[in-house]
């Protein structure tokens, strides 16, 4: 049976929420880098969640990248080695999907560049009119 696209980005969403919960109460601190899903806001993947546990000190962590509250990351390998440690289980890897939050976010701000353009055109239209 094939399923549809719009069905996936469902399954990944409800995926995603169920794994972030399971994080959470597992003591996970769960923070990610993407926040808003805004072009230029946040760094590294959507899928990635802060390995460390809750209430921890200093950066979040995923692997050997690390980054601020405000999302911006930078690369920092894990002080114990192989970084192995700073990832959350395997089983619980998060689809690169979007929340509905991210994508509504998205589309404002696509449309808002649209709009940022057109007005752009017009006043270029009327400088040489
Ligand atoms: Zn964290």
């Amino acid at each position: 049976m094939r399923i549809p696209g719009r069905v996936w980005i469902t399954i990944h969403r409800v995926q995603n929420r169920w794994r972030d919960a399971l994080a959470v109460a597992a003591g996970y601190c769960n923070d990610r880098p993407q926040k808003t899903g805004i072009p230029g806001e946040g760094g590294g993947y959507r899928h990635w969640r802060c390995a460390l546990k809750r209430r921890h000190e200093g950066l979040h962590r995923a692997g050997n990248y690390v980054w601020t509250d405000d999302g911006k990351t930078t690369y920092l390998p894990a002080p114990h080695g192989s970084g192995k440690e700073a990832w959350q289980p395997k089983k619980w890897n998060r689809n690169m999907t979007p929340t509905m939050r991210q994508s509504r976010l998205w589309r404002q701000w696509q449309a808002e560049q649209d709009r940022k353009r057109a007005a752009e055109r017009r006043a270029l239209g009327e400088a040489y009119s």
